[in-house]
């Protein structure tokens, strides 16, 4: 299991419609051969995969087969291998099954719902700027209904009644939302 409390940030420097990260992809249990590339973070698949090519450089040896959905092909018979994947912030994770895919490109590495689900993974494009942060464990769910609410709150309970309303309607607040809001 990977060890306790890491987390890692990428900020993008305008909008970004993939996630890219750096990963480290080994034999389980060593670090003899290691492969670095480049990775993204799909929430679109279910298990992590990795290419052809990173199954032969580490002479990688088929735990099982299985049959999988790709984007082109339905129930393919594909190889199975257990690795340990290597992120930022010394995360490793240990024995993780991962199946070679036929990826896009030079793509090398997906990293599926399997990683995502053991921890946190927000993402966020404040200013247009993409932002993705991760962290192993979990530590809290993180709400963003509950966090509107309390913001709206916030900004209503700071408005007098002849101000603009913080909705944006372009109306007086008393006239608007206030009185939802049970201010008059
Ligand atoms: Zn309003």
């Amino acid at each position: 299991m990977p060890a306790k409390g890491h987390a890692f940030s990428t900020r993008y420097t305008g909008l970004s419609n993939i996630l890219t990260l750096p990963v480290k992809i080994c034999i389980t249990g060593t670090s003899d051969i290691v492969y670095s590339t480049n990775g993204i973070i799909d929430t679109g698949a279910t298990n992590s995969v990795i290419s052809k090519k990173v199954v032969q450089a580490l002479k990688l040896p088929p735990s099982n087969y299985t049959r999988v959905n790709t984007a082109s092909e339905q129930n393919v018979l594909a190889a199975t291998y257990i690795v340990d994947i290597i992120l930022k912030d010394k995360i490793r994770i240990e024995g993780l099954t991962v199946t070679e895919g036929p990826l896009m490109d030079d793509l090398e590495c997906l990293l599926g719902m399997d990683i995502i689900n053991m921890g946190d993974l927000a993402i966020t494009n404040y200013q247009g700027k993409t932002v993705y942060s991760f962290r192993i464990p979990s530590v809290q769910a993180i709400d963003f209904v509950e966090e509107t609410k309390k913001l709206k709150e916030k900004q209503f309970s700071k408005t007098g009644r002849n101000q603009p309303c913080p909705c944006g309607s372009g109306k007086i607040f008393k006239r608007c939302c206030g009185p939802k809001y049970g201010k008059f």
